[in-house]
């Protein structure tokens, strides 16, 4: 087969175990957490489904051993979101609840980074978030960890340090929609499969970037995982 462009490279994620996870896609829970929600001005009410959107998988950067991240263009509110991201093992349609887990492979501190600007004026003309969410290294995550040697996390604090002071802090159990769950709703849309990546939403305390900010964030249990704002 010969293709009439260079075949695109596969994002992939470092492990603990030395060898490597590659991305397939990126789902991301909106307002998993009721104290943000309501910092955004939604309800923190559990609905029919988590909300979810997409980022393109070449967002992803390995920030395993940290990562400049440019500051975007066309926005003047580069925003950190820290969030537990799961990898996906192996995929199906309609997962059960009971069943997702062991879908999982492994786990790792994410930044879903968003131009909160650009999300704003989406939002208020009833526009796509694709601009404001899925820029281009907007997805910086720490190394994963297989679940194999960490077990699936139910509780954990979730913080986030920008130049060294605590922005953002939450905890895992707060989550209004488990990973187990979010797992199933996402299989009764699409079918996941291995490789897929899902951010699960962020603790309340989102904030600003800046050029120059350093930024540092973990999950107890979890990891930590850092970037740098250039
Ligand atoms: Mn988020």
């Amino acid at each position: 087969m010969a293709y009439v462009v260079p075949v695109p490279s596969t994002p992939s994620l470092a492990v603990s175990n030395g060898q490597r996870f590659p991305i397939r896609r990126v789902f991301c829970v909106g307002r998993n957490y009721a104290k943000h929600a309501a910092e955004m001005g939604a309800s923190g009410e559990r609905g029919a489904a988590p909300m979810i959107f997409c980022k393109p998988a070449d967002a992803v950067v390995d920030a395993s051993s940290g990562a400049e991240i440019a500051y975007p263009p066309k926005t003047e509110k580069l925003h950190h979101e820290v969030e537990l991201a799961v990898a996906i093992s192996s995929g199906g349609r309609d997962i059960p609840v009971d069943q997702a887990m062991g879908h999982v492979y492994g786990y790792g501190v994410a930044l879903d980074l968003t131009l909160r600007d650009l999300q704003e004026k989406a939002k208020a003309k009833g526009h796509p978030w694709d601009w404001a969410k899925g820029f281009d290294r907007s997805a910086p995550v720490s190394a994963l960890v297989p679940a194999a040697d960490m077990g699936h996390p139910q509780a954990g604090r979730v913080w986030l340090e920008v130049d060294g002071a605590l922005r953002q802090e939450g905890d895992l159990d707060d989550q209004i929609w488990s990973v187990a769950e979010v797992i199933a709703a996402i299989s009764e849309h699409v079918e996941l499969k291995a490789g897929d990546l899902i951010l699960t939403g962020t603790p309340s305390g989102v904030g600003p970037l800046v050029k120059g900010s350093v930024v540092r964030a973990g999950i107890d249990g979890v990891g930590e995982m850092g970037i740098t704002v250039v």
